[in-house]
């Protein structure tokens, strides 16, 4: 969804209304909020809308629309219960609206007429801040883009890390960027035309849209006003110190999530310039087809690579390693530094146990720093960190003994030590959500707010003496002195005992069986109650506030805690990952080659129903001799599971994980295009050919002699003469002018000629065997190419109806009988009569036929592939479980596997 907030349809003016002091109170804070915002008013425990905004919560919320006023023009009412409205305003910001809060500040207790209220945040797409409404595993950001010169100056901004970054990218690569970086908003200016120029490049993306109003600082204030503010250290990390549109929209971006937190922000760390190229670049694409961080067709988290090698125990965790995941190195030290710490824990199977229970108890601190920040911590909050900081020192110990760069960090660490004693000696271990619950703080911890304690606890022990008292001295054994929150403290005598009510007692209310009553001393003993209650509640809201100061004073070292915690867990779970996975660690080298012996594809691997075996394959690519690999084979034979287990070891070889296989040596790339399947997008008003031929086409203007290409199956969208022709087109021009390391799958096997025209084309494919009329999936990567596709057969498997598979054979018959009718086309609809051979090769397009290439396929299959059929057979067998009988039968098919073969050999 591309939206520039809700759009307000007027149903229910303000305007010309006789107000009541209340609704005037309401529409001075609907004239602060920003333009299209839904104001939620708090009254009592319910956050209210009214007028048009009443209506359109409603609409969108499924809510009751009331009235407040029920006279000739009632005025339109909804509301949500307060401690809820999270999920409310989560639904809301999903849909684009901005919704201003606005809450009474002070306790309507002690307030004198209306209760005063204030906006006191505005909820955005990108400003959220409540736990509930974020997703744990990904970033959150918002963005500033600024148009000069065809290239889009983007600065990325995330409220709750406290991170800043900026970069440059050529405007049609604006909304790639966006995409991959995970921004929710999007800040534009209004630049001429080029705003609506650059809502459309951006029109598809899940983002929302904002123009800002032309606002201060200006382009040339924006630099001075930042240093004056931060000072000129805080931007060492910009490229060339930054420029002055950086500088801008850095400024802007600030300004903006402090209208939203209502606030100044300190918070924030350095900003940070980051370039697209410093990173294997995945598109958007790739990292569909890859499935890295969602799979299959509802993009379900479960079944995609990120749910596969995610062993971290903190939400930070997740976070960083999704980002290692889209955001692979190719700078060849760091990779290795990467190789190396998660050797070092997982050749240590009992230390990562170790470090993996304390990361359990390890919070989302990053967060939780953040929200210190914004001023939204809650007690619980607070206790968290603590929670944190408390295991700090014992996963610092174990690190520390260990030598890698890991431990290293670990050694100069600061732990934080002091804050951590202070918030032990703070904090309850129970602590409340709200402030206003109040029992947050430790006994010990304040003196005042002990005394103040001590004569609430001791109240009760007071009352219950004067319930005594009163008991004897009226003689009413039945007398109970109680408290409730509307009529304060009482003394309640039943209807059958009002007789022996002394004179001094002053009625309070009447109840239907009993009276209730108030003395002299029963009101003074409230006024004082009451007045400590105030004062304790005072007093622990100062004690809270100032705790927060002393967190936020230690917001950067936090932070530095809360990053090394996430790195540590991302390298254990990469760790666990190849120790479980039986992982190597790759030899990562700067040449255009990838080695893989016995590598596997570890999510197929992980889900393939139980029994059965993952096969695993040698993949040899090289610039030098074996560029492009032809991949044929059978329908269902693994030809896109080789090609993606291929890319998946180059992918988690570059973010510094270890690979499933046996051995592994991976040439540096610069990015990994994949065009895998048919799909079309409607939405974007392309068909499944044109998203095919875009996609294509993306692959070769982009990639370049160090980009290693996937290509599963490319021109079926269109007719066989025109797809087979720009199949083979394709693949010449990444061979002849790309020259980049390119796995070719497809089921055109005319395509098996280019490797004897072609001097790094080499064929390859994935073996089965047939025996009487089905078919067995080898899933071997073999030399030589497939002669068939065995597409009838597949379709058998898959079920269906045998008279549509018969008259399909029969239609294959005429096809490959090559019979033309008058007008030169091959004759597809003869009857019944002619027969299906077996054996026949796949129809030829093209007048060579690959003869040479077939040949030496069937000659792998009978020599290689028949050994690996009976090897399969005899490995899904279980003697233990078999009877005689079962056996005997398993042997007699055993047998007639290799009869055939026999026969053919002799013949
Ligand atoms: P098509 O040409 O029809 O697209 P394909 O040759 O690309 O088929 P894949 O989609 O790669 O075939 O594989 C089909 C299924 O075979 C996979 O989903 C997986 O369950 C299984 N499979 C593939 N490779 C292997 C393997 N090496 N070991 C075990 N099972 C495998």
């Amino acid at each position: 969804m591309s939206s520039t907030g809700a759009s307000t349809q007027s149903t229910s003016s303000i305007a010309g209304r006789k107000l009541t002091p209340m609704l005037r109170q309401y529409q001075q804070a609907k004239d602060e909020c920003p333009k299209g915002a839904l104001l939620f008013f708090r009254m009592g425990d319910f956050y209210e809308l009214f007028f048009d905004d009443a209506v359109i919560a409603a609409q969108e919320l499924d809510l009751v629309l009331t009235s407040r006023d029920k006279s000739d023009d009632p005025v339109p009412m909804a509301g949500v219960p307060h401690h809820a409205v999270d999920q409310y305003l989560a639904r809301l910001v999903a849909k684009g609206f901005t919704i201003a809060i606005c809450d009474q500040v002070e306790d309507p207790r002690s307030a004198t007429g209306l209760v005063k209220r204030e906006i006191t945040r505005l909820v955005t797409a990108g400003t959220i801040s409540d736990p509930e409404m974020l997703d744990p595993g990904s970033r959150h950001y918002l963005a500033h883009a600024y148009l000069s010169q065809q290239i889009v100056t983007l600065t990325l901004l995330d409220l709750l890390a406290g991170e800043t970054l900026c970069t440059h990218v050529p405007y049609n690569q604006l909304s790639e960027e966006i995409a991959r970086m995970g921004v929710r908003e999007l800040l534009l200016e209004q630049q001429n035309d080029t705003e609506q120029f650059l809502r459309k490049v951006v029109c598809e993306r899940n983002v929302t849209v904002r123009v800002l109003e032309a606002n201060k600082p200006t382009i040339q204030q924006a630099r001075e006003m930042l240093i004056a503010r931060f000072g000129i250290d805080a931007f060492v990390a910009l490229d060339n110190g930054g420029s002055d549109i950086e500088y801008f929209s850095l400024a802007r971006l600030l300004a903006y999530a402090e209208n939203t937190q209502r606030r100044k922000l300190n918070h924030f760390i350095a900003p940070r310039s980051y370039r697209v190229a410093d990173f294997l670049v995945l598109d958007e694409a790739t990292r569909r087809n890859l499935e890295l961080l969602q799979a299959g067709p509802n993009a379900e988290t479960h079944g995609s690579l990120l749910w596969h090698i995610d062993r971290c125990k903190t939400a930070m965790g997740t976070r960083l390693l999704t980002q290692w995941l889209l955001f692979p190195l190719r700078d060849l030290n760091l990779i290795e530094q990467r190789y190396s710490d998660v050797e070092v824990l997982k050749s240590d199977r009992f230390l990562c146990q170790q470090l993996r229970q304390l990361l359990g108890s390890v919070r989302d601190t990053e967060r939780l720093v953040g929200r210190v920040a914004v001023g939204r911590a809650t007690p619980r909050d607070l206790l968290a960190i603590r929670e944190t900081l408390d295991v700090v020192p014992q996963i610092r110990q174990l690190l520390t003994q260990q030598s890698s760069s890991l431990a290293e960090q670990w050694k100069n660490i600061d732990e934080v030590g002091d804050l951590c004693s202070h918030l032990q000696t703070a904090i309850v271990d129970d602590a409340p959500l709200a402030i206003n619950d109040g029992g947050i703080f430790r006994r010990g911890y304040s003196k005042e707010l002990d005394e103040l304690i001590n004569f609430h606890d001791g109240n009760h022990a007071y009352l219950m003496d004067i319930e005594r008292c009163e008991r004897e001295r009226t003689g009413i054994s039945s007398l109970k002195v109680r408290y409730n929150r509307v009529f304060g403290y009482y003394i309640e005598v039943t209807n059958a005992n009002l007789n022996n009510v002394p004179s001094e007692y002053i009625r309070k209310q009447t109840l239907v069986n009993a009276e209730r009553f108030i003395t002299e001393e029963l009101k003074n003993f409230e006024e004082k109650a009451i007045h400590a209650s105030e004062r304790r509640k005072a007093c622990e809201q100062r004690l809270f506030t100032e705790l927060l100061t002393k967190v936020n004073v230690a917001i950067n070292r936090l932070r530095a805690i809360a990053r090394l915690l996430a790195k540590t867990d991302v390298l254990i779970s990469l760790g666990v990952l190849a120790d479980e996975g039986r992982y190597v660690r790759p030899q990562i080298i700067n040449e255009p080659i990838i080695e893989l012996t016995e590598s596997r594809h570890p999510v197929v691997e992980r889900l393939l129903p139980q029994g059965e075996r993952f096969i695993a394959n040698d993949v040899n690519i090289s610039n030098e001799d074996q560029q492009l690999l032809v991949i044929t084979g059978p329908n269902m034979a693994g030809k896109s599971t080789v090609m993606r287990q291929t890319a998946i070891c180059v992918l988690l070889a570059h973010m510094g994980s270890f690979v499933p296989a046996k051995q592994a040596v991976i040439g540096i790339c610069d990015r990994i295009f994949t065009r895998v399947g048919a799909a079309d997008h409607l939405g974007r008003g392309h068909s499944t050919f044109m998203v095919e031929m875009i996609e294509a086409a993306t692959i070769l203007r982009q990639a370049t002699a160090k980009s290693f290409v996937l290509i599963d199956e490319i021109g079926r969208g269109t007719s066989t003469y025109d797809g087979v022709s720009i199949a083979w087109a394709v693949a010449e021009y990444l061979h002849d002018t790309i020259g980049c390391r390119t796995m070719f799958a497809t089921h055109y096997h005319e395509l098996t000629d280019l490797a004897r025209e072609r001097p790094r084309v080499v064929n390859m494919s994935i073996s089965v065997k047939e025996h009487n009329e089905h078919i067995v999936f080898l899933r071997q990567l073999v030399d030589g190419a497939a002669n068939r596709s065995y597409g009838i057969q597949v379709a058998r498997l898959a079920g269906l109806p045998d008279s549509v598979l018969e008259r399909a054979r029969q239609v294959l018959a005429n096809l490959e009988s090559g019979e033309l009718d008058e007008e030169g086309m091959p004759v597809l609809g003869h009857g019944a009569n002619q027969q299906y051979d077996n054996h026949t090769h796949q129809l030829n397009l093209f007048s060579q036929a690959n003869k040479s290439a077939s040949e030496a396929h069937d000659e792998i299959l009978n020599k290689k592939t028949m050994v690996s059929v009976i090897e399969r057979e005899l490995l899904d067998l279980d003697p233990t479980h078999m009877t005689p009988v079962e056996a005997l039968v398993a042997l007699d098919r055993l047998r007639r596997l290799v009869e055939p073969h026999e026969n053919n050999m002799k013949e």
